[in-house]
């Protein structure tokens, strides 16, 4: 039995992973579980799962779990704040920790996981964009397992040899290749896209996702993210990660190797697939995905990117090839323009705009402990907030 923690247990990836998990109650268990502010949602699943423990971010949220729960007779412990976060991320009856929160409030949970030597399934990429070389020294360091959820890393992860997985002489891979589906304005005139609404922002033609990741899509911010993710999953330097618009996404991603072969992975595009793939693993078990009907398809598509139109990659590549505090920079910057454009305080190329400019004025240096990467986080909030007001005046 594999007792698991969801954190972000409301959101996309923790709804698809409770889907998963439910399919196999001889397997898994859920034994924590967190959530923002959604406390109706909050008190039906923890009257469904039963988990010992439930974490809120706020006080008053808390309280009202811990009333409602008691009412229905349930012993389940209600913590708050990121004390609670960190709790259940590291407590002695959680073996796994699936990391759903979205943004930079995942990093530190996600880091008591890591120093814990609990094994980890990372859907927050932030955590990687923003202090990568810490978590990975920390994973390394309590001998904690890192796999990711992303589909396009759990896609990689999958392509990679057992005796290594990262890029280099020692495993003979010479390249990764992440897939992106373009989003939906692959095709949109480029001339259109400062007028595009939240609502067709969040249309993605393939993935149904959290709105500030489906925006991410759409600036291919999100893609952007995943390079940076990429370099520190799989010891990759910032010339070994290329992308490729594949609109169909049936292909998740692929590894080049020296010998010239490209192993992908395919798949209905559906997060149950990496959730099972990484909740199992090494083994496999079903996922309750529809199976992938390649003669319906018909036709796999490729396209180099166009920079021009998705100029937040080209930031991304950027951010992460001056490495220190950059990536967080780029990523604390995007979250506010993000929340800008979904609020309607700013248009869709305004969040390029923003992130841009504030990479520009916030100065980035080594990013060697957890103080200077949320130092930089919360100087870039401030610039981007100070940047867009002067936009929106
Ligand atoms: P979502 O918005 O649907 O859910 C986010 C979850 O995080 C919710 O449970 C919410 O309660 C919680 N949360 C939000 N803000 C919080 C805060 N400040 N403190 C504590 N908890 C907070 O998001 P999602 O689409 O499920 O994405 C979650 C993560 O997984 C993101 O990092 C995203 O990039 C990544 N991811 C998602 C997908 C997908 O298909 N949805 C695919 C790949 C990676
Ligand atoms: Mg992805």
């Amino acid at each position: 039995m594999q007792n698991i923690a969801i954190l972000g247990a409301t959101g996309s990836i923790g709804a698809s992973t409770i889907d998963v998990v439910l399919r196999h109650p001889d397997r898994f268990r859920v034994v924590a579980l967190s959530a923002h502010s959604q406390t109706d949602k909050v008190v039906e699943l923890a009257s469904r799962l039963e988990p010992l423990y439930v974490a809120l971010t706020g006080a008053s949220e808390a309280r009202a779990v811990r009333t409602a729960l008691a009412e229905r007779g349930l012993r389940t412990e209600v913590l708050e704040g990121s004390a609670g976060l960190e709790q259940i991320a590291r407590a002695p009856e959680v073996d796994s920790v699936m990391s759903a929160i979205v943004g930079a409030a995942g990093l530190p949970p996600t880091l008591a996981a890591a120093r814990a030597g609990k094994k980890i399934l990372l859907a927050n990429k932030e955590s990687l964009v923003l202090a990568g070389g810490l978590l990975m020294a920390e994973v390394a360091a309590h001998a904690a397992t890192l796999l990711p959820i992303d589909s396009e890393h759990n896609a990689v992860f999958q392509c990679m040899p057992v005796q290594g997985c990262h890029v280099g002489a020692a495993s003979g891979v010479r390249r990764v290749l992440l897939t992106a589906s373009g989003g939906p304005f692959r095709n949109t005139p480029v001339q259109e896209l400062a007028n595009v609404t939240p609502d067709q922002a969040c249309a993605h033609p393939n993935w149904n996702m959290g709105r500030k990741i489906s925006v991410d899509s759409a600036t291919m911010m999100n893609k952007g993210l995943e390079v940076i993710e990429a370099h520190w999953l799989f010891d990759a330097p910032p010339d070994c990660i290329d992308v490729v618009i594949h609109p169909q996404s049936v292909i998740h991603s692929m590894v080049e190797y020296v010998d010239g072969s490209v192993l992908a992975q395919m798949g209905t595009p559906d997060m149950r697939t990496p959730i099972a793939c990484a909740l199992a693993w090494p083994q496999r078990i079903d996922a309750g995905v529809s199976m992938l009907d390649l003669a319906a398809k018909g036709t796999l598509t490729f396209e180099r990117p166009d920079f021009e139109r998705f100029p937040c990659l080209g930031l991304a590549y950027m951010a992460l090839r001056a490495g220190g505090t950059a990536p967080a920079i780029l990523n604390a910057a995007n979250e506010v323009a993000v929340a800008a454009f979904l609020h309607g305080d700013v248009g869709f190329t305004g969040i390029y705009a923003t992130v841009a400019e504030t990479l520009e004025r916030v100065p980035h240096e080594a990013a060697d402990c957890l103080e200077t990467v949320f130092a930089a986080d919360r100087s870039a909030r401030e610039t981007a907030r100070t940047v867009l007001a002067a936009r929106c005046a």
